[in-house]
C-alpha cells in the first residue's frame, strides 16, 4: 500500500481555502478575482485526479494547494511577447523582430507612450499636420529624393505604390524579379491585389532593356524592378539596371519603381560587408518611386519607406489605402532617431546597434565564446560536450543570402553512450527567463556568439543556474 488515497468529499470549498494562510500572498499579489478564477481551476483538476483514484491526500493540504496555485498563477503572468537570446548566427532573423534598435529610439519610443505628442500637429502653425513630415525632411536629405512617406511595412509599401500609381493599368517586371519573400509576400500576388495587370519580361536568367521596351504600350503605368534579395541568380545571366530602365521611362513617359528590400542608407562596403544597393544610389539613377524596409538593414522598427518624385508621393498620400496602412507614433518616435544616426555615418558601427553587431570583430567573438564555454558546460552537465567552434553568421531579413560573416559560437553535441538529447536541451534552453535559441544542424546544437551583445553578456551567465536539468 501507498500514501493514503483522498476522496473527493476531502476536497476543501473555495470559501474556506481564501480565507487560510496560505493564499494570503497570492491574494495580495494576483487580486481576489484571479486567484478565485486559477483555485477553481485547481480544485476542478484535484476532484478528477480524486475520482480517478490517483490522488494522496497529502496533496489537499492547504500547502499543497497553495503551492499548486501558486505556479499556476505564476505561468499565467508571464508575458507572451518575451526576450530572447539571439544566438541562431541571423542578425536580423525576421521570427525574433528583425533589426534590435539603438537605445537612443528606445527612448524616444518611451517618451512618445508618456505623453501626447505633436503626431499630426503643426507646431510652427498651430494647425493640423501630416504625420510623415516628422520624417521626411530627414529621408530626403539622407536619400537625395523630393519626397517620402511611411507605411506599416515594405509590402505595405509595395501594395500601396502599385495601387496608387498604376491601378488598372500594365506594370513591366522582370521574369528574374519576380520573387517571394518568406511569409507570403509574393510579386505576382501584391500585383493582382493592387488591381495592377502584370507584364512579364524576359526569361529568368537574362532580361534586357528591349523586352521592356518591347512591352511598353499605351496601358503600361509602370516599370518596376525588384531586387531579388534573397536568391542570386548566377552563370549566364543579364539584368537591366535601374538607370537603363529610367532613361527608357522617361523617353517613354512611364514612371520606374524600385523595391530594394532591405535597402541600405550607407555603402556597407565601408564596413567590409557585402554590397547592397543604396537608396541614394537608386535615386541618382533615376528611379521615380523607391521601397525599402524600416527594420532591415535600416536597422529601426519595422515600416516601409517610400521616397521619390513628389507629385507621385503627393499622389500616394492621397490614396485611401495609406489611410489603412499609417503607421503609429510608436513607429515614428523609434524612426526619427534612427535616421538621425546616419548623418553621421562614421559613428554608425558604435551607435547602430544592427551594424555593431554586423561589424563585430570575429576575435572578440572567439574570446566571448572561449570565455562562455565552461559555463555552458557546467550548466548542461555530464551527457553533452560543448566546445569552441567558427561559425558563419548571416545578415538575414533576405539580404544578401549567399555571403556570410565570419563568427565564432559554441558547439553542442551528446556524449556517446550518454543519455542526452539535443532536442531535450532546446527545450531546455527555450524555457530559460530569457529562452536562448540557437540552430541545430550536424546533430549538433550551435549558439552562435555574433548577436550576445557585452551588455548582456552578465544575464546570460547568470540564467544558466536555473537551468531545471
Ligand atoms: C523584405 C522584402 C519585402 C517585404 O518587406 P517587409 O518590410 O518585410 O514587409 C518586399 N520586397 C523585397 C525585395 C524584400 O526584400
Amino acid at each position: 500500500m501507498g500514501a493514503p488515497r483522498a476522496s473527493p468529499a476531502n476536497i476543501p470549498s473555495v470559501d474556506r481555502l481564501l480565507n487560510s494562510a496560505a493564499l494570503e500572498s497570492l491574494l495580495a499579489r494576483y487580486g481576489r478575482t484571479r486567484v478565485v478564477t486559477d483555485l477553481r481551476a485547481c480544485l476542478d483538476s484535484l476532484r478528477q485526479a480524486a475520482l480517478a483514484g490517483t490522488l494522496d491526500a497529502v496533496s489537499l493540504s492547504d500547502e499543497a494547494i497553495g503551492s499548486h496555485l501558486r505556479a499556476k498563477l505564476e505561468a499565467g503572468t508571464a508575458p507572451a511577447l518575451r526576450a530572447v537570446f539571439n544566438l541562431t548566427g541571423t542578425v536580423l532573423h525576421t521570427n525574433l523582430g528583425r533589426a534590435v534598435l539603438p537605445e537612443e529610439a528606445v527612448s524616444a519610443v518611451l517618451q512618445s507612450m508618456r505623453a501626447p505628442v505633436n503626431l499630426e500637429y503643426d507646431l510652427a502653425t498651430g494647425r493640423r499636420g501630416e504625420r510623415d513630415t516628422l520624417v521626411e525632411k530627414l529621408l530626403c536629405e539622407l536619400t537625395g529624393a523630393e519626397a517620402a512617406t511611411v507605411v506599416n511595412n515594405n509590402a505595405a509599401a509595395v501594395l500601396l505604390m502599385l495601387s496608387a500609381v498604376a491601378s488598372r493599368r500594365d506594370v513591366i517586371v522582370s521574369r528574374g524579379e519576380l520573387i517571394e519573400i518568406g511569409g507570403s509576400f509574393r510579386i505576382p500576388d501584391i500585383m493582382r491585389q493592387a488591381g495592377t495587370k502584370l507584364v512579364e519580361v524576359g526569361t529568368t536568367n537574362r532580361t534586357h532593356l528591349s523586352d521592356y521596351a518591347a512591352a511598353i504600350g499605351p496601358r503600361t503605368g509602370l516599370l518596376m524592378k525588384v531586387h531579388t534579395s534573397n536568391y542570386a541568380v548566377s552563370g549566364f545571366t543579364h539584368s537591366v539596371s535601374v538607370s537603363e530602365l529610367a532613361e527608357l521611362g522617361r523617353a517613354r513617359s512611364v514612371p520606374v519603381a524600385a523595391d530594394l528590400g532591405s535597402g541600405s542608407l550607407v555603402d556597407m562596403t565601408r564596413w567590409n560587408l557585402p554590397k547592397e544597393p543604396t537608396v541614394q544610389e537608386t535615386v541618382t539613377q533615376g528611379a521615380d518611386l523607391v521601397s525599402f524596409s524600416g527594420d532591415k538593414l535600416l536597422g529601426g522598427p519595422q515600416a516601409g519607406l517610400l521616397v521619390g518624385r513628389a507629385e507621385l508621393i503627393a499622389k500616394i498620400r492621397k490614396h485611401p489605402l495609406k489611410r489603412a496602412l499609417r503607421v503609429g507614433k510608436l513607429t515614428l518616435a523609434a524612426l526619427e532617431p534612427v535616421l538621425a544616426l546616419y548623418r553621421h555615418p562614421e559613428s554608425l558601427p558604435e551607435r547602430l546597434t544592427t551594424l555593431n553587431l554586423l561589424t563585430r570583430p570575429s576575435s572578440e567573438i572567439q574570446a566571448q565564446a572561449v570565455r562562455l564555454r565552461p559555463v555552458v558546460q557546467a550548466a548542461i552537465g555530464h551527457a553533452y560536450a560543448v566546445t569552441d567552434a567558427p561559425v558563419v553568421s548571416q545578415i538575414g531579413s533576405g539580404a544578401l543570402p549567399i555571403d556570410t560573416l565570419p563568427s565564432h559560437g559554441l558547439a553542442i553535441r551528446v556524449i556517446k553512450g550518454k543519455r542526452g538529447s539535443l532536442d531535450r536541451l532546446e527545450g531546455l534552453l527555450r524555457g530559460l527567463p530569457r529562452p536562448v535559441i540557437g540552430r541545430v544542424s550536424d546533430k549538433t546544437l550551435w549558439l552562435d556568439m555574433r548577436c550576445l551583445s557585452s551588455a548582456d553578456e552578465a544575464a546570460f551567465v547568470d540564467q544558466w543556474g536555473k537551468l531545471a536539468s
